[in-house]
């Protein structure tokens, strides 16, 4: 089994923190800063008769300029040509404006979207429901999987629900 594997989501969720725990090097770049991670960056992962090729897109954001509208239609354009979706968010956040509008861009995108929780080792377990019900009435997604990306905690249930999509 083989596919493409796209990881969205707003900035400083994690979605570099992810890839780089999957593929057990630093191949994203990293930083606490915003839109680091400018292009889309292959990363492999092969194990288990499945190959999974990651892409971390550049994050679908509010407009805010001429590039940031480039980097939305890149990251849009993606999402039809993979897969599977893994949408990634701050569970200790919680759900905000930045993710309601990711979650409006997906509104007709056919690929399986997995909602991945990240952060988990942030919140307290009973508040994980709560956060589940809430993101649940902003699209129908085919699976939902807490993580800490950090400490790669479920990260391996992540994969093989990635898995059942190639
Ligand atoms: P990106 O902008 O979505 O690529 O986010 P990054 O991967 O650059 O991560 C942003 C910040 O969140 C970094 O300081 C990470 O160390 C931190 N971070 C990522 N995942 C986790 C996690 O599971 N737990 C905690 N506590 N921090 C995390
Ligand atoms: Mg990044």
């Amino acid at each position: 089994k083989s596919g493409f594997v796209a990881i969205i989501g707003r900035p400083n969720v994690g979605k570099s923190t992810l890839m780089n725990q999957v593929i057990g090097q630093k191949i994203a770049i990293m930083s606490d800063k915003p839109q680091t991670t400018r292009n889309k960056i292959h990363g492999v992962y092969t194990a288990n008769n499945s190959q999974i090729v990651f892409l971390d897109t550049p994050g679908i954001h509010k407009r805010q300029s001429k590039l940031g509208d480039y980097m939305n239609q890149t990251a849009m354009s993606t999402l039809h040509e993979v897969e599977a979706v893994l949408f990634l968010v701050d569970a200790s956040e919680g759900l905000g404006g930045g993710d309601r509008f990711i979650a409006e861009q997906l509104s007709g995108v056919k690929t399986p979207v997995i909602l991945v929780l990240n952060k988990i080792d942030k919140i307290e377990p009973e508040a994980l429901l709560p956060l589940i019900a809430q993101y649940n009435k902003l699209h129908e997604f085919a699976e939902i999987v807490p993580i800490s990306a950090k400490l790669g905690s479920n990260v391996n249930t992540l994969l093989d629900q990635v898995a059942k999509y190639l």
